[in-house]
C-alpha cells in the first residue's frame, strides 16, 4: 500500500497489518494504521464492493465495532467513510486487485523477518520472554495463594484454563462456587470419586450463564467439566486434603496432569497457565526447577493469531517449537507485534521499516 489514500483524503500507512481473524469476526485484528497522522489501532475488513458491508450485517454486529479500516476494490457506494452502527466513521481504502501495492498485509515486511533473514536466532530472546511470562503468572496469582492456598489456587487456575478464551470468567467464578476443599469433601462420600466430581461440579455450574455456541466439541463446557474432574481426582485422590498435590512434586511428569479426557495440548496448556504459575507463587517448586520445565514441556501447537509471526520469524526452521517459545511469542505479540512496536521490539534493528 505504498502512496495509498484513504477515500477521505488522508495518506495512508501500514504500521503493523494485524493478523488474520478467525472464522468469525474481522479478516483483519490488531492493526495499526497511520492516517495522515493520526495512529489507528483496530481491525481491518475486507469486501470486494463497499456496500458489502451494509449487506452482511456488520453494520449492526458488535464484533465489528473495533474495525478502523474497510478495504474495497470498488466503493460502489461512494461515501467517505463506512459507518457503524457505535456510532463510529470507519476509513475506507480503495485496493484494486491487481493493481500496485497488492493487499495489505502482503506489502508488509516487518524488521523481525529481516533480522531472521539476516541469519538472527530468535529462540533465546522468545525463552527471555517467556520467563517473563510465567513469573508475571506467577505475580497474578500470588495474591489468591496468599488468601485461599496453594490446591485451592492451582484447582482455579485449572477450571480457568479449561474454561478457555469462551468461559474462562465462568469457570473461575465455579471455583469460587464450589471450592475445592467443598468438592473433595461431595467426592469423598461417594465410591467413584471420578463421576461423584463431574456431577458435583456440573451441579455447581448449571447456576452459571456458559458460552456453548460455536465451540468444538472437545471445547464445550461439559467436556471441559468432564476433563476438569479428571484432573481434580487426579490430583487430589483423597488422602493428602485439598493443600499442594503429591503427584506435582518438583520435577513431576508431564502426564501428572493428562489423563482420561484429556488431550496433550489441554495437559501442556495446564502446565504452563496453572501448574507453574502456582507452583512458581506457593514456593511448592523453586524458580530454577519451573523454569527448566517450562523449557522442557512441547509445544501444544500454533495458536491461530501467531501464525504471521510464525511466518516472519520462521526462516527455514519453526520458531515456535516448545511451550516456552510460544509463550515468548505471546507476550511478543501482545506487547509489541499489536502495538504497533515494530523497530522497538526485541527483533528490530536499525530504522522503523514500514510500508515497504
Ligand atoms: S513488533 Fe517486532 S516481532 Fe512483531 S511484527 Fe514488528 S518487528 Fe516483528
Amino acid at each position: 500500500m505504498r502512496g495509498q489514500r484513504l477515500e477521505d483524503g488522508r495518506a495512508l500507512k501500514v504500521v503493523f497489518p494485524g493478523v488474520p481473524g478467525g472464522s468469525s469476526g474481522p479478516d483483519f485484528r490488531g492493526a495499526v494504521l497511520d492516517a495522515g497522522g493520526d495512529l489507528l489501532r483496530g481491525d481491518i475488513e475486507l469486501h470486494l464492493r463497499a456496500s458489502g458491508w451494509r449487506a452482511h450485517g456488520h453494520h449492526r454486529d458488535p464484533a465489528y465495532g473495533g474495525v478502523v479500516l474497510h478495504v474495497v476494490a470498488e466503493n460502489d457506494s461512494g461515501a467517505l467513510t463506512t459507518l457503524h452502527a457505535c456510532g463510529r466513521a470507519i476509513a475506507v481504502a480503495v485496493v484494486r486487485a491487481g493493481g500496485r501495492g497488492g493487499g495489505v498485509p502482503a506489502a508488509f515486511t516487518p524488521p523481525c523477518a529481516l533480522a531472521v533473514a539476516r541469519g538472527v536466532e530468535p529462540g533465546p530472546a522468545l525463552a527471555r520472554m517467556a520467563r517473563r511470562r510465567l513469573r508475571a503468572k506467577a505475580a497474578r496469582v500470588a495474591p489468591l495463594v496468599a488468601s485461599d492456598g496453594a490446591g485451592q489456587a492451582l484447582y482455579t487456575l485449572v477450571l480457568e484454563t479449561l474454561g478457555g478464551a469462551a468461559n474462562r470468567a465462568a469457570f473461575a467464578g465455579l471455583a469460587r462456587r464450589l471450592p475445592l476443599a467443598a468438592l473433595l469433601e461431595q467426592a469423598g462420600a461417594y465410591g467413584e470419586r471420578a463421576l461423584a466430581c463431574r456431577a458435583a461440579l456440573k451441579g455447581a455450574a448449571a447456576a452459571l450463564l456458559l458460552r456453548r455456541a460455536g465451540l468444538r466439541p472437545l471445547a464445550s463446557p461439559s467436556r471441559r467439566l468432564d476433563a476438569a474432574a479428571e484432573v481434580v481426582v487426579r490430583l487430589w485422590p483423597g488422602e493428602d486434603g485439598a493443600g499442594w498435590p503429591a503427584a506435582l512434586a518438583p520435577g513431576a511428569p508431564l502426564r501428572a496432569v493428562s489423563g482420561a479426557g484429556l488431550g496433550r495440548t489441554s495437559a501442556i496448556e495446564l502446565w504452563v497457565n496453572a501448574v507453574l504459575p502456582v507452583a512458581l507463587a506457593s514456593g511448592a517448586w523453586a524458580e530454577p526447577g519451573a523454569l527448566a520445565q517450562l523449557a522442557a514441556l512441547p509445544s501444544p501447537g500454533t495458536y491461530g493469531k501467531l501464525r504471521r509471526l510464525e511466518g516472519w520469524l520462521g526462516g527455514p526452521a519453526k520458531p515456535f517449537g516448545s511451550a516456552e517459545a510460544l509463550q515468548g511469542g505471546l507476550l511478543l505479540h501482545a506487547e509489541y507485534c499489536t502495538k504497533g512496536a515494530c523497530g522497538r521490539c526485541p527483533f528490530s534493528e536499525g530504522p522503523l521499516a514500514v510500508g515497504h
